[in-house]
């Protein structure tokens, strides 16, 4: 006896949609999401798409008619609520942009809850296009299953930035001058003493000039950590910061939903 395949199957395109979801209902995809589900995946009537709306969660929805510039689409059942994401917030200095990019992608798929991403003095670009990038957050969403996108703030200079950080969330501060600073504590042992939300300050490019150090160091809620003995790439600080809080203080104690 052959086993029933399950539906909606693992392959099945997966695409974050605006506006919530509801059973029965149907939706109309156009644009860029229909060229993908149309060309690129070649989906039929009958055939599943998973749609996540962020609010929610998680949905399999059957194709109704596949057209060139519009695939209908009819939301059957609710396949997993929107996720709790672990209170995180990633606060990388702007960066040129392909490098940035690799902050939203893997920030988002190590499972950040926010992204407030901060102006430094010696910050290469000085502006982010938020269309842009939240289809680059959208898109490693999609990709690595998440239900819940990371919310992503306008970029704020550094000083404006601490004066409204919250009070009641560490800002642990990478501070590339810790190795030569026995003060500052190694990222993973530091990490595992405070609770979220918590967030991350990374430096750009260049770093922080001394000024803006004193600055981070002298606001109330920050905490310098060090992330080693070399000198990462900004990207880099990022995202391996980002790893180790996750498995210290996140929710990487359970197994990936698929
Ligand atoms: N000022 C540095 C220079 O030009 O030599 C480089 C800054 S580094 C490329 C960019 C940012 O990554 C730093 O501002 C810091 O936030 C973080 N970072 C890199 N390596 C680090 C380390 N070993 N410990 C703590 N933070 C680090």
């Amino acid at each position: 006896m052959s086993a029933t395949p399950a539906w909606p199957p693992r392959s099945a395109p997966r695409l974050f949609v605006k506006g919530e979801l509801a059973a029965g209902q149907q939706r109309a995809i156009e644009g860029p999401q229909a060229h993908y589900l149309g060309r690129v995946m070649r989906v039929g009537e009958g055939d599943a798409v998973i749609l996540c709306d962020n609010f929610s969660g998680e949905w399999a929805a059957r194709v109704v008619t596949a057209g060139k510039r519009e695939v209908v689409l009819e939301i059957a059942d609710h396949l997993r609520p929107r996720e709790d994401v672990p209170d995180f917030t990633l606060c990388p200095a702007l960066l040129k942009k392909p490098r940035f990019d690799q902050v939203l992608e893997k920030a988002t798929e190590l499972g950040v809850a926010k992204i407030r991403p901060v102006i430094t003095r010696r910050c290469v670009a000085d502006a982010l296009n938020m269309d842009r990038a939240r289809t680059v957050i959208t898109e490693a969403a999609e990709q690595c299953s998440r239900t819940a996108l990371p919310e992503l703030f306008e970029p704020q200079p550094l000083a404006q930035f601490l004066r409204e950080w919250p009070e009641d969330a560490v800002l642990w501060f990478a501070d590339e001058q810790g190795p030569e600073d026995d003060t500052v504590p190694p990222a993973a042992t530091a990490f595992a003493e405070r609770w979220p939300p918590a967030g991350l300050l990374i430096g750009p490019e260049g770093g922080f000039d001394d000024a803006e150090r004193d600055l981070v160091r002298d606001h109330l809620q920050a905490r310098p950590v060090s992330l080693g003995p070399r000198i990462l790439r900004a990207e880099t600080a990022a995202i391996a910061a980002t790893a180790v809080w996750m498995a210290a203080m996140g929710d990487w104690t359970g197994s990936a939903e698929t």
